[in-house]
């Protein structure tokens, strides 16, 4: 063997090596860019389609091939290739195009990857190797003995140097037949966008495949001499050139028109560089191959986008671009760019552009017609495609039961999305699916855990919701009834089954009639939103249509996706009759207590009326008696009427305090003149039972304070009166202080203190009670009827104070009172002593009398009275004071008279006007002579005691009041002062109640 030989048999084996590493490159490029479900069926065909390929080639595609041509069209011999040469070089080339041969049928198995059957894609490998690959192969690689071309367009000047249209076009067309009748895969070109883009399962193995590829190109290209010479390394260069130049072309498009630069069209753009200068890599100069290279990527890419986006198209890897129209275009390029000489028999570029034009055509028609026509025929017996559930599970399983780990994971998934929870994932500590099934194992763990706590809490809650007696209700927002409870069940008379999907105005009809006209169905029923927060009272609907009062309380709860309400309802049919009655019995309580205070008033008038003809009259009696026996009798008829009357003020005021008609009045007093007052009223008391009083100041007292006067001085005599009552020997005390004085709640405190009879401790316990005294005696003894401490200790505490008592059987008792002063803001404390205030007591008292002599002897008075009795009683107690007095029966009459003395230029000083009188009352004869223009003063005498009546009196237009029995100082007084000619007369309300 020569050694030129044997470097050529080295380097065409290598070269041939190189071609089979292509096998591995494409192995991983397809497997890698195709989806992991089918990376082992993709791998696997490529494996596969080896052995058919060898197989088939030697037994009769190296003969079709490269055999004695018969007209150029088909090669005859050497089928199951043999070689007897001594050197063996036949075998070396039947090699190298072996594996071209596999090259061709694995382009193929790519673009029809993870939808075609194994079966189905083993009988494509077979029809490109059998008649495909090697028939169009005769036709332009063919030689004859002396090394001519002898296929029919190899005789016409087709020049394909390693294949860019016999091998790369060839497997292209026929994959772009095959896929044509496969079709897209699923979903790949459905949904809104025009396609689909399915995720690539491996992409730097797809790179390793694609640089072991374009090692694998230089034995390709470089093997394609069939000898090792002078050609060889630039044919690598141009190889290289052009790859690179298609690879930036894909790259520079990537980076221009999108954000995200897509390596696989970066892959295909330098493939498609490839696969152009193939045909042309013997017979270009540098910048001729980088510019086939260049485009050959923008043919690849402007076809990928024509296949994808106009004919929908689905070619998982790519391969019909790169190696079909790359090809076809590196197969054209060769008349475009290749050395002249090369062409045969000196053609133009021209010329030799349309043998290459015509060879594409033909290599195009043939591979794709014949492996059209061939698999239609195997889809006939056979369909190709897979169903698809295999599809959709992925070929690795469904056609070679190759579970991967993440596949297992992914079933056991499945199985527990559909209730099968006993399962778990396999664990493998060293792989990534393994690691993520031990922590989805544990999520399940905490799952169930979680899980079974929910259905802890479900039982429990359930045994709430069914053993509730209330009803409780969950709807939704649409008021769709979605849990009913055995208390609503129960209480609607409604099976859970018949009210669950209900709208709740099965149960809640809407009340009113607007309301119920404005809600319209689908929103939340009216009486439900007024209840959510808070509780309402409303009306419920049975099942038999009966309707009841119930309570509803609803809440809201928003859930993961919405908001649903939960309503509990009691019946308060039984709670309504109750408050009913109550309302009833409390209507009739007030009605009687009403009743109670008129009867009181009336009694207290009918009872009053003859009193003051009683004690007037004995008054009169007393001043003209002259037997000491009489004047006795008369005294004792004197004090019974007084107690009587005592007695009738202190029930009304008892009843007027519970039936809370009290008002009080908040006025400023002179606090040292409402002392002085109450100490010479007092002081007359004392010293007819030879007691001393004694009034004392502890501290320093506010000048004024803000109280209701007239109550003070009602608790203050009470007390004091007490003292006096219950004490023989000794002295009474009233001493004062002002407490609190350094924070807003100051109080002036009384202590009324005696040296007297004093109070058992049993007794202490109920002095306060209404006619309760300390021993049945003290009527006896003392006279009283237990209603003085009951009054006083309730207006004390209406005056914002306490009353309390010390006390010892036989040393005498203190009673402490004490009320709120006001707001003592710039009001000036002063200190007092005892002395200067009984001198003012009794200084007092004198100017009093005084003051009546002086300015109402020789009044003109008119008394308006229909009782004769009392006509006689006030004309005598009047003239009595030097008064000229007329008289009027009734208030018709009284208003006559009063109008007659104005109109006549003497009117009267002022009128005593009754108020109850036949013909007319006091009340229209003074509102009459108001509105007549009389401004004279008015004195109401009214024998009804209560506020009210006071009132009523002032708004009729009186100026004062006086009650019957007349008490005669505080008559006089009254007149005095509205006599007066210092001021006008203004209205007063200063009542003459009788104290005693
Ligand atoms: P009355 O004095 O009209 O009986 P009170 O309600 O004012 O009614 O008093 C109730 C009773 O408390 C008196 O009857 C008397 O027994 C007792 N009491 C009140 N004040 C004193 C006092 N200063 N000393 C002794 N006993 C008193």
């Amino acid at each position: 063997m020569s050694h030129e030989l044997t470097t050529n048999t080295i380097w065409v084996l290598t070269c041939t090596s190189l071609v089979f590493l292509m096998q591995a490159g494409f192995c991983c490029l397809e497997s890698g860019l195709s989806r992991s479900k089918n990376s082992i069926n993709v791998a696997t065909k490529n494996i596969v389609d080896f052995f058919i390929g060898v197989f088939i080639f030697w037994l009769f595609g190296f003969g079709l091939m490269f055999g004695q041509s018969y007209g150029g069209w088909i090669g005859t011999t050497q089928f199951a290739f043999e070689d007897t040469s001594n050197a063996h070089w036949p075998t070396v080339v039947f090699l190298f195009q072996l594996v071209f041969c596999s090259t061709a049928m694995t382009i193929s198995s790519g673009a029809v990857a993870e939808r075609m059957r194994f079966r189905a894609y083993l009988l494509l490998a077979v029809g490109i190797g059998a008649f495909a690959y090697p028939l169009f192969g005769h036709w332009a690689w063919a030689r004859d003995a002396a090394g001519a071309p002898a296929g029919w367009l190899g005789k016409l000047g087709f020049l394909d140097f390693a294949g860019s249209s016999v091998v790369h076009s060839v497997g292209a067309w026929s994959a772009l037949a095959a896929v044509l009748i496969l079709g897209p895969r699923t979903g790949r070109f459905s949904g809104n966008k025009n396609k689909q883009p399915f995720s690539s399962s491996n992409l730097p193995m797809a790179a390793l495949g694609f640089l072991i590829l374009w090692f694998g190109w230089f034995g390709f290209n470089g093997g394609s001499t069939l000898a090792l010479n002078g050609e060889v390394p630039s044919i690598i260069l141009n190889t290289i050139l052009a790859g690179i130049s298609g690879g930036m072309c894909a790259l520079l498009w990537e980076l221009i028109v999108s954000k995200q630069i897509s390596v696989e069209k970066v892959f295909n753009g330098s493939l498609a560089g490839l696969v152009a200068i193939t045909a042309s890599c013997n017979a270009v100069n540098y910048p001729s191959a980088i510019l086939i290279g260049f485009i050959a990527g923008i043919v690849m890419l402007t076809s990928l986008s024509l296949l994808e986006n106009r004919f929908k198209i689905d070619d998982v890897v790519g391969a019909i671009p790169v190696h079909g129209f790359a090809g076809a275009w590196g197969t054209l390029a060769v008349a475009l760019f290749a050395d002249t000489s090369l062409f045969q028999s000196g053609a133009s570029r021209a010329s030799q552009l349309g043998t290459q034009a015509l060879g594409v055509g033909v290599c195009f028609v043939w591979s794709f017609g014949s492996i059209w026509l061939f698999m239609k025929l195997v889809n006939c017996f056979m369909s190709i495609r897979v169903t698809a559930s295999d599809e959709k599970i992925g070929l690795n399983v469904a056609e070679h039961g190759a579970s991967t780990e993440l596949h297992s994971l992914l079933e056991t998934m499945i199985a527990h999305e559909k209730g099968n929870n006993q399962s778990r994932a396999d664990v493998d500590n060293f792989t990534e699916a393994g690691i993520v099934g031990y922590q989805y194992n544990r999520v399940l763990d905490a799952q169930e855990i979680l899980l079974s706590n929910v259905k802890d809490r479900e039982v429990r809650y359930r045994s709430i919701m069914d053993n509730v007696m209330d009803a409780i209700i969950t709807i939704d927002l649409e008021g769709k009834i979605e849990e009913f409870n055995r208390g609503a069940e129960y209480l609607f008379g409604y099976h859970n089954h018949e009210a669950i999907g209900q709208g709740i105005d099965l149960l809640i009809p809407p009340l009113h009639q607007k309301i119920q006209h404005e809600y319209s169905s689908g929103e939340l029923n009216p009486q439900l939103v007024r209840a959510i927060g808070s509780r309402q009272e409303i009306v419920a609907q049975r099942n038999d249509g009966s309707t009841f009062p119930a309570e509803l309380a609803v809440s809201s709860v928003i859930l993961a996706d919405r908001e649903i309400f939960t309503g509990i309802i009691q019946d308060i049919s039984e709670r309504k009759d109750y408050e009913r009655s109550l309302n009833e019995a409390r209507k009739r309580a007030e009605a009687a207590s009403e009743a109670k205070s008129e009867f009181l008033a009336n009694m207290s008038h009918e009872i009053r009326t003859p009193m003051t003809a009683i004690l007037g009259f004995t008054d009169i009696l007393l001043n003209n008696l002259k037997k000491q026996e009489d004047i006795e009798s008369a005294n004792i008829v004197k004090r019974n009427g007084e107690y009587l009357i005592g007695v009738i003020n202190d029930i009304l005021d008892l009843s007027k305090i519970e039936a809370r008609k009290v008002e009080l009045e908040q006025v400023r007093v002179n606090t040292i003149e409402l002392i002085r007052d109450i100490a010479a009223l007092m002081q007359i008391k004392a010293d007819l039972k030879g007691l001393k009083l004694v009034v004392s100041f502890e501290n320093p007292i506010p000048e004024t304070i803000v109280t209701d006067p007239t109550r003070l001085r009602q608790i203050l005599i009470n007390l004091l009166g007490n003292a006096i009552k219950f004490t023989e020997n000794g002295y009474v005390e009233l001493r004062t202080r002002t407490i609190n004085l350094q924070d807003e709640f100051s109080q002036l405190q009384f202590d009324v203190i005696d040296t007297g009879i004093g109070i058992s401790e049993t007794a202490l316990a109920q002095i306060y009670h209404p006619f309760t005294q300390a021993d049945n005696s003290t009527t006896r003894k003392y006279g009283g009827t237990g209603l003085g401490l009951a009054i006083s200790k309730r207006l004390v505490e209406m005056l914002g104070g306490r009353i309390h008592v010390t006390s010892s059987i036989g040393s005498g008792s203190t009673f402490t009172i004490s009320v709120n002063t006001g707001t003592l803001e710039g009001v000036r404390l002063r200190q007092i002593d005892e002395i200067s205030i009984k001198s003012a007591a009794t200084e007092c008292n004198q100017e009093i009398s005084d003051n009546i002599n002086n300015t109402i002897s020789s009044s003109r008075v008119l008394v308006v009275e229909d009782g004769l009795d009392n006509q006689r009683l006030i004309s005598f107690l009047l003239k009595k004071e030097g008064m000229h007095v007329d008289l009027a029966d009734n208030g018709q009459l009284g208003y006559e008279k009063t109008m007659a003395a104005l109109e006549s230029g003497e009117p009267y000083d002022f009128v005593l006007m009754d108020m109850q009188m036949p013909v007319m009352d006091g009340y229209t004869a003074t509102s009459k002579l108001r509105k007549a223009g009389y401004t004279g003063p008015i004195i109401a005498l009214t024998a009804h005691a209560m506020k009210n009546d006071m009132d009523k009196c002032l708004s009729a237009g009186c100026n004062a009041y006086a009650t019957k029995p007349v008490d005669k100082r505080k008559l006089l007084e009254t007149i005095a002062r509205l006599s007066a000619p210092a001021g006008p007369a203004e209205p007063t309300s200063e009542a003459a109640n009788s104290d005693s």
